[in-house]
């Protein structure tokens, strides 16, 4: 499958905009992850609906997946495509996180360009024809860059920071402040899908897809209603699987504070050598004591950084599924509106 594809998008790639694709309009599939959002499904269907009826051609696609919701969030989902065909429903078995119900949203959209989204409103699904222009003028990704948050000085300064740091320590460059916003083509969708690494950090794939990737500046929203899905505890996972997936920088310290550490201990040593024979004598264990101590220390942190590396080794090659459906539209449509 892997190989199809690559070759596929060999084929497609050239300089020129999308003419050829932009005669005929483009089916458009938007991909949301929803957990626990029976207070704003409702009001995020009824935008992103009215953003697809205003697209040309169509019909269009809402793939919704519930991501293990405890409430009667799948139920309402449910309820709604029976009225409207373009959403297709899909509910995993448990609760998978977010990076992972946002690719299998990503597996079950079909449309020639996929529109990736949270699913509280934070995103607006008004700027889509703009994606979607851009799209036109030749781009095959267009993301979202934040320009203005509107979360605490807490959370804006960790997502600032941690935006900084991973520029600094990926081989690859990922774009500042930009989110899981995005309107990626066929090709792209298609890259993303087929890498299937187990600690998923899709901004990071997208990037490294290639491709021609713009930029779009939008305002970032406030939850429109419910809590945040993400704790501290999440968020520093995410921030995680970004730097380890896309970096070996923090294990390569590992050696160069080892090398410092040899060419400093020799140095000392040579120091320590021509005290003794001048018959200065030591002062005891102080210096012993404390280096021994903090050597210790180094090593557990490089053993802990080591370890982070061979547990998702570890992860990849159980070589499992990424999730388990529970329910889809290929899995008997007649049952879903007693669904809760
Ligand atoms: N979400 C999910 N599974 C989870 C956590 C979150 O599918 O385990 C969804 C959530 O419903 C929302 C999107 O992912 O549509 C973003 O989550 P949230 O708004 O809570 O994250 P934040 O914007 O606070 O980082
Ligand atoms: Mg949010």
């Amino acid at each position: 499958l892997a190989n199809d594809v690559f070759q596929r998008t060999a084929a497609l790639t050239s300089d020129e905009p999308h003419t050829a694709i932009g005669r005929t309009p483009p089916r458009v599939s938007v991909a949301i992850p929803v957990y626990n959002e029976e207070a704003l499904i409702q009001e995020l269907m009824r935008r992103v609906l009215a953003v697809l009826d205003g697209l040309p051609g169509g019909p269009h696609q809402l793939v919704l997946v519930d991501d293990g919701s405890r409430d009667r969030t799948f139920a309402c989902i449910c309820a709604a495509a029976q009225h409207d065909r373009r959403i297709l429903p899909v509910a995993l078995s448990r609760n998978f996180g977010h990076q992972i119900a946002l690719t299998a949203a990503l597996d079950y959209a079909d449309g020639d360009l996929v529109v990736m989204m949270d699913g509280d409103l934070q995103d607006r699904p008004e700027v889509i024809p703009d994606m979607l222009t851009l799209w036109r003028d030749g781009a095959d990704v267009v993301y979202a860059v934040r320009t203005r948050r509107k979360e605490t000085w807490l959370l804006k300064t960790c997502y600032q920071a941690f935006y900084r740091v991973i520029e600094r320590l990926a081989h690859l460059k990922l774009p500042r402040d930009s989110g899981d916003f995005c309107l990626v083509s066929r090709e792209v969708a298609d890259v993303m899908r087929t890498t299937r690494e187990q600690h998923r950090y899709l901004r990071g794939l997208r990037a490294w897809a290639g491709f021609r990737q713009e930029p779009l500046l939008v305002e970032r929203d406030a939850r429109s209603a419910g809590d945040s899905k993400y704790g501290f505890r999440q968020l520093f996972q995410l921030a995680f699987d970004g730097i380890f997936s896309f970096s070996t920088v923090p294990i390569r310290v590992a050696t160069w504070l080892g090398l410092t550490t040899v060419a400093l201990t020799l140095f000392l040593g040579l120091f320590w050598v021509v005290a003794w024979s001048l018959n200065y004598a030591p002062q005891g264990f102080t210096a012993l004591a404390t280096s021994i101590a903090f050597f210790g220390g180094v090593q557990l942190v490089f053993l802990g950084l080591i370890g982070e590396y061979v547990g998702r080794i570890y992860e990849e090659v159980k070589n499992r599924p990424l999730y388990v459906v529970r329910k889809s539209s290929e899995t008997g449509a007649s049952a879903w509106p007693d669904d809760t």
